[in-house]
């Protein structure tokens, strides 16, 4: 069969295994995986020497998102350039509602951000901030593509903050309708006495930016996680908890999965590779997100619930603000702006730190990154593997070849970066979004406004959410590949119903 383009020679990572091949794309679809694929009249990328992955789905991101008093800096065009050079082809965002703003709304609000500057495909999860008048509009937000929720169990300055009885009744709600309620686990009014407690001109003077940890103690994300698991255990509802950042959630949450609940856990990549020494620092406060840093004993232990199943995907929280926002703060942590610059770096990170310094697989990696948020956000198979009848979505990176992280020669509108002066493998050499290449020579090629919106229709992960990725996976160098496995071709298109179904048939 002829190609419109086939991806040369890589090392190429599918869930039926890794294989040094070619990868044949007609469309916007995978349509063949081999060796020595028909090239004539293709567009050939030379992938030798290089892993070619599927293109990463960041779940967890905000991009101009009005925020602790100011508005956060990378919008559509820089957030998706962003992304695009780090490998990722789909994001996920928040659709919050203003104040009195319908569900409907939230959502209109977010198409209208991302039509037209979008580089990359993208959808958001609805945020249910005023239960008892958004509680009867999910039904119909689901009827429209949308089938994941986000309750913040905090922030009720700004207005979004869900008490037990919202958090029930989604759970409830999403039982029902095979939907998934994402949740930000932090215990509030613990967390408001504490920051009331050191809110004074003295101990400001004394630590400074250090009281963002010391006033959110590990109990106050373990406390709410708990707490959730206990709805989500009560309801049956799936849940799944937002960039969790300690040991004790990981505890939880391998406990729960162990008894059969329904939940699962996202971890964010700054929480794998940095710890709260940093507000230690003369730049310190730059560093506040939200959960923040915590200890190196949670940095290690989030490390083991991903090699061992209780951490399902590693996602970023993007939510970029300059210095200049970050300088806000005058020497009061309350007032720093909360969160940081992610998309662009979310995979060579988890390369760089996970697979080249032996923490994980090249296939756990993509398994954390694609697959898994793939097909717990209701994306799999149309995303979030390299197999036949897939979005042609791919990332091509070079093993080894590192670039110094500088925030001047990035994408993102952040002019400071978490990770400056870090040398990382991983950045990606192209990056191709259904087909067309988006990123070419770590430069971005692609144009603006060509992202689209994505309906879902399902959501979680029943069956497989506590199992080891590793046992999925075959090891070891691969004998000569047969495209893939028929049944799993078979069931793949089906489930995607007719669009990949007939890209499926093509590939025979
Ligand atoms: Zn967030």
């Amino acid at each position: 069969m002829r190609f419109d383009t086939v991806i040369k020679g890589g090392n190429v990572v599918t869930p039926a295994g890794t294989f040094t091949g070619d990868v044949g794309i007609s469309g916007e679809k995978i349509a063949a995986l081999g060796m020595e694929l028909e090239a004539e009249g293709a567009k050939v990328i030379d992938a030798r020497g290089h892993h070619v992955i599927p293109g990463v789905l960041d779940v967890h991101v905000h991009l101009e998102l009005p925020f602790c008093g100011t508005t956060s800096a990378d919008d559509y065009r820089t957030g998706t350039r962003a992304g695009a050079r780090g490998g990722v082809t789909t994001l996920i965002d928040f659709a919050i509602p203003y104040a009195g703003e319908s569900l409907g709304q939230a959502a209109d609000n977010w198409m209208k951000k991302a039509e037209g500057k979008s580089l990359i495909d993208y959808t958001f999860h609805i945020c249910i901030t005023r239960w008892k008048e958004h509680k009867d509009q999910i039904k119909g937000m689901v009827e429209r593509g949308f089938t994941t929720f986000k309750e913040f169990m905090i922030y009720e300055s700004e207005g979004w903050q869900s008490d037990d009885r919202a958090l029930f009744g989604t759970l409830e709600k999403m039982k029902e309708y095979g939907t998934m309620l994402l949740v930000h686990a932090e215990s509030a009014r613990v967390l408001d006495e504490l920051i009331e407690r050191y809110h004074t001109p003295e101990m400001m003077e004394r630590h400074g930016a250090k009281l963002h940890a010391m006033t959110r103690p590990n109990f106050v994300e373990a406390e709410a996680i708990q707490r959730a698991v206990q709805w989500c255990e009560a309801t049956g509802g799936q849940l799944y908890i937002v960039h969790m950042s300690t040991g004790e959630g990981a505890d939880i949450v391998r406990a729960a999965q162990a008894r059969g609940v329904p939940v699962i856990a996202e971890t964010c990549v700054q929480y794998l590779v940095l710890d709260d020494s940093v507000f230690g620092r003369e730049d310190g406060h730059l560093f506040a997100c939200c959960p923040q840093l915590k200890k190196p004993a949670d940095v290690e232990r989030l490390w083991q619930g991903l090699r061992r199943g209780e951490v399902s995907v590693i996602s970023t929280d993007t939510c970029t603000f300059t210095r200049e926002q970050k300088a806000m703060w005058q020497g009061d942590w309350t007032k720093i702006p909360m969160g940081m610059p992610g998309l662009e770096t979310l995979l060579p990170l988890a390369y760089t730190r996970g697979v080249l310094e032996g923490r994980m697989t090249l296939e756990e990696m993509c398994a954390k990154l694609s697959t898994n948020p793939a097909k717990i956000m209701g994306l799999y198979p149309r995303k979030g593997a390299i197999q036949v009848g897939a979005d042609a979505d791919l990332a091509i990176i070079h093993p080894r070849s590192a670039l110094r992280v500088a925030p001047d020669e990035m994408e993102t509108n952040a002019d400071w970066s978490p990770y400056e002066g870090w040398e990382l493998a991983g950045f990606a050499r192209t990056t191709l979004s259904r087909g067309e290449v988006i990123v070419d020579g770590y430069a971005v090629v692609g144009r603006e406004g060509r992202g689209r919106w994505l309906p879902r229709t399902s959501a979680g992960l029943e069956g497989t959410r506590a199992e080891p990725v590793a046992s999925r996976i075959s090891r070891g160098p691969m004998s000569p590949l047969r495209a893939m496995d028929e049944r799993e071709t078979a069931a793949a298109g089906s489930a995607a119903g007719s669009a990949a179904g007939s890209a499926g048939g093509a590939g025979r």
